[in-house]
């Protein structure tokens, strides 16, 4: 219903693939359904942000800038898909790609999203310290840059999710969900989703909230912030919801209590890997072939793993949100080094 109000420009395979993970939810006890938002593009590996940027992109093609300029960390899975997204439709890309972790590794910079990125003829700006969802002088210098050389650049912050229209990729995932639960006569009681910047999860709580049928949408923090994860989350979804409203979509108004952010497992760090988030990625790849990274679905699926354990899924139905993130594996083989095999 939201492309009816809002401008779209197709990058993705829509709807993504739901399935059952058989063999986790026989080992949990608990029904277990995978949505692979992480192979819904046909754009270098694809990840959530191809389902954010339809909306950023049909914004800047309709304000005729050539070029998107964007922020992330090295690794950074967004920054990788700015670039994909603007290749696709014959724009120009300028990502700076800070230092968000200490992550001691001579390919950290040299393989995985990174790598995609220069394939894909983007402008990668090496620079830049720490993980933040405000704004930074790094971002706006190369903002500066893209002017000075004549071209008309189009922001994007980090992970697409401050930004006017970042809430609305998610919002229409809830839709999209709901077509599929209708087609297969089941219904998702909660919801497990990897939360960072913020906007996957605001847009989805949004987006599910103007349903009839209530649910619950599971935060996982990956930020190891829990209440910098909150405040992005509260304020992208309120700003979503009055955005739909004001072009005459249905009025939601939030409840603090539906913004639910887990801290758990997001430890050690933002982009450092527990050893449980290792075991947990073990788990997924070892029984279902679903490849998770260290620095999001790992936690996210970790997460999963965990409270099913604890029996908090009795009896309901789970949704597990897969947003990609397996690029970055390649930087992080030493976290899999195992002198057995
Ligand atoms: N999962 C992956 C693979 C990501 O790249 C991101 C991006 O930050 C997230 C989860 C978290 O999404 P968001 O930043 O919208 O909260």
């Amino acid at each position: 219903a939201l492309d009816k109000l809002f401008p779209r420009k197709t990058l993705g395979f829509f709807p993504s693939p739901l399935h059952k993970l058989e063999r986790l939810s026989a080992m949990l006890d608990t029904e277990i359904w995978a949505k692979r938002d992480d192979v819904s593009s046909g754009l270098a590996f694809g990840g959530n942000k191809i389902r954010k940027l339809e909306w950023l992109v049909a914004d800047a093609l309709a304000k005729g800038c050539d070029t998107l300029v964007s922020i992330g960390n090295i690794q950074s899975n967004h920054t990788r898909q700015v670039c994909a997204a603007a290749a696709a439709v014959g724009m120009k890309s300028y990502t700076v790609q800070e230092t968000w972790l200490e992550w001691d590794d001579p390919v950290y910079d040299k393989v995985g999203n990174i790598l995609l990125t220069r394939i894909m003829g983007g402008n990668p700006i090496m620079g830049g310290y720490g993980y933040s969802t405000t704004e930074k002088d790094t971002w706006a210098r190369a903002l500066e840059e893209v002017r000075a050389k004549g071209g008309k650049p189009y922001p994007i912050p980090a992970g697409a999710s401050d930004h006017p229209l970042g809430g609305l990729g998610y919002a229409n995932f809830a839709d999209e969900v709901a077509m599929q639960e209708q087609q297969l006569g089941i219904f998702f009681d909660n919801i497990v989703v990897a939360t960072c910047t913020g906007s996957t999860q605001a847009g989805m709580v949004v987006g599910f909230a103007a349903q009839e049928k209530r649910r619950r949408v599971i935060g996982i923090d990956t930020a190891d912030d829990e209440a910098m994860t909150r405040r992005a989350v509260t304020k992208i979804a309120n700003d979503t919801c009055e955005l739909i409203a004001s072009k005459g979509g249905k009025k939601v108004v939030l409840k603090d209590a539906d913004i639910e952010i887990i801290p758990d497992y997001s430890g050690p760090a933002y982009g450092l890997p527990s050893e449980q988030t290792i075991a947990a990625i073990r788990t997924a790849a070892e029984m279902e072939a679903m490849l998770t990274d260290p620095v999001y679905e790992g936690k996210s699926i970790d997460g999963l793993i965990d409270m099913a354990k604890k029996g908090h899924f009795k009896g309901q139905r789970v949704l597990y949100a897969h947003l990609g993130g397996a690029p970055a594996l390649n930087a992080y083989y030493k976290a899999f080094e195992d002198p057995e095999n």
